[in-house]
């Protein structure tokens, strides 16, 4: 059995914004956490994306990793390859987008890809190759002040030129308009005349669509989740992949249910005050855990007693003021680390204890949870907000229902509504 779409992630909520949409879009998705080892089988899966670290860090790293992710998709049968990056194009002159897709198109022996970050749906379009977040330009939406990759040209064919020594051009809004023989040629025009990359305007999901249509048989394809989207019905088209009645499904799971939370974002604040309105749930303070006292088996023994049908919280999450004067008094790093080790330590002793379905709230707290429990790969299940999807994994031969959801995601009723979702 060999996967259709291996893909290649540069951050961890990145990869799970496009296993989400694969899923959505009709294709069994399995999200591994960095390069899996050759004797991961990924099953009936039509999709493989492998999450990386690879958005910041140094050129050379980005590109030996995406070229190991690269090997080993093409290993398990990949008939095409996706690089996915932020639909803002976070990068620096440095890279690494442009760095990673040479890299790339070199180890497949190609010579041109599309770059394709819009996303119309969530706002992010692009025309003339100047790419708008909402109704501003990119370097007026506040991704100017981004703290890694501050992003202070809006013009992406000079944004990507500076990373890389292929030339760029750009595939525009009026040719797409024309449709997808229009689209072919002015593709085939750039190959010929030596160009490396097309990035491609988009106003609309429908321009998505004939993009899709015009790479189904490339390579290589880059871009966000957005053009992802539109890829599997080209699949489909092609006889590549074969509908399948539901391509979020996953086991059925019960069992007790957590909820642990290190995330201190206004939504995540929202949906605490909302859950703890009608469950139970456990406060752990950094400061506390600073003096020594063993919050963490505190919590433990609490939520032990408590396991059962209804889920519980264990939450670190406060409001500005009360991080604020934790990071005052410990360091930023310090209280982010006391909190992470006592959250991820709480979920991994209670998933022992018998939790079967568990939600992690935080970006970093859930790399926390996922290396503490030491998992590696995620079946993609079904949608509980946008962005954030259920998910399988198995924790020392269990099969256990997660839920990563980064900080700003989710409605209000997000933990009370994943659960009956499930
Ligand atoms: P988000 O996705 O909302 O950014 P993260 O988990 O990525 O959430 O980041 C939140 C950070 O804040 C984590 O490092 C976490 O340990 C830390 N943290 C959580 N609660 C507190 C608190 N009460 N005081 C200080 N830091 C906290």
């Amino acid at each position: 059995m060999s996967i259709v779409l291996g893909a290649i992630a540069d951050d961890f909520t990145g990869a799970t914004d496009l296993a989400n949409n694969l899923v959505r879009a009709g294709m069994r998705t399995i999200q591994v956490i960095g390069v899996p080892g050759n004797d991961f089988d990924p099953g009936e899966a039509d999709a493989v994306v492998v999450a990386l670290k690879s958005r910041s860090c140094p050129v050379a790293e980005a590109v030996s990793d995406s070229n190991a992710a690269l090997t080993w998709l093409r290993t398990a049968g990949a008939r095409q390859l996706f690089f996915k990056y932020c639909s803002t194009f976070d990068s620096t002159d440095q890279g690494n987008i442009g760095p990673v897709a040479d890299a790339l198109l070199e180890s497949i022996d190609d010579d041109f890809a599309v770059m394709c970050p819009s996303f119309p749906t969530n706002k992010r379009t692009v025309y003339q190759g100047y790419l708008y977040a909402g109704d501003r330009l990119l370097n007026e939406s506040g991704m100017e002040n981004h703290p890694l990759n501050p992003m202070a040209d809006a013009d992406l064919v000079r944004v990507l030129s500076r990373q890389t020594d292929g030339k760029v051009g750009l595939l525009d809004f009026a040719t797409l308009q024309q449709g997808v023989e229009s689209s072919c040629e002015r593709v085939t025009e750039l190959r010929r005349r030596g160009y490396r990359y097309a990035i491609c305007d988009t106003l609309e999901d429908s321009q998505l669509e004939v993009i899709a249509a015009v790479v189904a048989e490339h390579g290589l394809v880059t871009g966000g989740s957005g053009i992802a989207q539109a890829l599997p019905a080209e699949y489909r088209r092609l006889g590549w992949l074969q509908p399948v009645a539901d391509a979020g499904h996953l086991s059925a799971i019960s069992g007790p249910a957590l909820i642990v939370s290190g995330s201190c974002s206004t939504a995540t604040l929202g949906q605490i005050k909302h859950f703890t309105s009608e469950h139970e749930a456990f406060a752990i303070d950094p400061l506390a855990l600073a003096e020594g006292g063993d919050q963490a088996a505190e919590a433990i023994d609490w939520a032990r007693q408590r396991l059962g049908e209804k889920p519980v919280l264990v939450y670190a999450s406060a409001p500005p003021e009360r991080v604020r004067e934790a990071q005052e008094k410990l360091g930023v790093e310090r209280a982010g680390e006391l909190v992470e080790q006592a959250l991820a330590r709480v979920a991994s002793e209670l998933v022992n204890a018998g939790v079967r379905r568990l939600i992690v709230a935080g970006g970093e707290t859930s790399g926390a949870v996922v290396s503490a429990l030491d998992v590696t790969s995620l079946r993609i299940g079904h949608q509980i907000d946008p962005g954030v999807p259920w998910t399988e994994t198995d924790v020392d031969g269990n099969n256990i229902a997660l839920a990563l959801k980064s900080g700003n995601f989710g409605a209000e009723n997000f933990f009370s509504r994943a659960f009956e979702v499930l």
